[in-house]
């Protein structure tokens, strides 16, 4: 059995979660030891559990150590099951980090799965809903994968409550595409957008504002306030750009205490920064596409220096698949990645 240790790099929940993610994939039992070492507060959360019993869920899996809290754990999994299924974190927990989980597997499946998953949908460090279904998924559907995603009601920290929908036409095995982003294109569109529930809408209209001037836009053209219905008060602003080969998007959480014109800048400085580095794939899209890629048809892309999410991934790619990610800067703090397919 393969053992991975969750102190490594990064250090978070991101290594148990691709460890899953490769499991189920490639039917590969593994044991993980020092489970988020790296973090102040070690050991599984809810959202990490509620992604080990989800991917148990899917593949029948035989698991140990699946308690709140615990630092160690072993996953065996058996083929994945095509179905409907519910999962519900228990709190304000991501649901998009469940869903990184369980998507590459899913990806690949024999079949129709249609999943609910019940938490957070914008959370700060993890992807949102929106990031999810305006970034990475346009990116996994021009590589053939068939997956859409909707959201009933959005979940913010502390409340929860939030329901995103995905259904997924597994490929049966058939790999993806192999990806080529390494140019940005023209910019074709640009928007800054406000997400308010339950607080005043003078909020977002504050962050847009601030956002719009921080990146020399006209708030009127680009601005959008989008009022929810959550459980809880939440905010969140998002800055979305669409280019030729691309769309990225940067959020900020509201925060209690913090000034809407904060929170906007946060958001507006990450897409300048992205705007200024001439790089199509941005600093999360580029860990998040790794293991789609090894799984799949392999790709190159350019980004901007790998973080160190991004680095940890290629390590666990060394490990389960046996695949050799290269990374090089090609000037001005640009790098390229080239991800061989596993196995290819
Ligand atoms: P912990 O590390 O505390 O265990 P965790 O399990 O919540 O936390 P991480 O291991 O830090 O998560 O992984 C976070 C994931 O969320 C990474 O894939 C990262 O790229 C992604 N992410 C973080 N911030 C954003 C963002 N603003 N937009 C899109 N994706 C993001």
């Amino acid at each position: 059995m393969l053992t991975i240790d969750g102190s490594h790099g990064e250090g978070g929940g991101q290594i148990l979660r691709s460890s899953l993610a490769l499991a189920l994939a490639t039917g590969t039992p593994f044991r993980v030891v020092g489970i988020r070492a790296g973090r102040a507060k070690p050991g599984l959360l809810r959202q990490h559990l509620t992604a080990v019993g989800a991917a148990a869920a899917i593949s029948n899996a035989e698991v140990t150590g699946a308690t709140l809290g615990s630092r160690e754990l072993t996953f065996v999994p058996g083929p994945v099951v095509p179905g409907a299924y519910t999962f519900a974190i228990g709190s304000a927990g991501s649901t998009l980090l469940v869903v990184q989980a369980l998507l590459p597997a899913l990806l690949r499946g024999d079949g129709s799965f249609a999943l609910t998953i019940e938490g957070g949908t914008h959370n700060p460090s993890a992807p949102s809903f929106d990031y999810f279904a305006r970034v990475l998924a346009p990116v996994l559907r021009r590589l053939g994968a068939s997956l859409e995603a909707t959201i009933d009601c959005p979940g913010f920290y502390p409340a929860g409550g939030g329901r995103i929908h995905l259904t997924i036409e597994g490929s049966g095995g058939r790999r993806l595409q192999p990806l080529d982003l390494c140019e940005r294109g023209a910019v074709h569109s640009r928007r800054v957008f406000a997400l308010i529930s339950s607080l005043p809408r003078q909020i977002a209209e504050r962050e847009i504002a601030a956002a719009a001037e921080r990146l020399g836009w006209d708030a009127a053209a680009c601005g959008v306030v989008e009022s929810a219905r959550s459980p809880g008060p939440g905010n969140t602003v998002s800055v979305e750009i669409q280019a030729e080969h691309v769309t990225e998007l940067f959020v900020a959480i509201g925060d209690k205490g913090v000034p809407a014109e904060r929170v906007a800048l946060a958001a507006a400085d990450q897409a300048a920064a992205w705007l200024a580095a001439g790089v199509p794939v941005g600093e999360h899209l580029a860990d998040q596409l790794l293991v789609p890629l090894a799984l799949g048809g392999g790709g190159r892309f350019r980004t901007v220096a790998p973080s160190l999410h991004t680095t940890t991934q290629v390590d666990l790619l060394h490990q389960f698949l046996g695949v050799e990610v290269g990374a090089r800067e090609v000037g001005d703090g640009a790098w390229q990645l080239e991800v061989p397919a596993w196995g290819g």
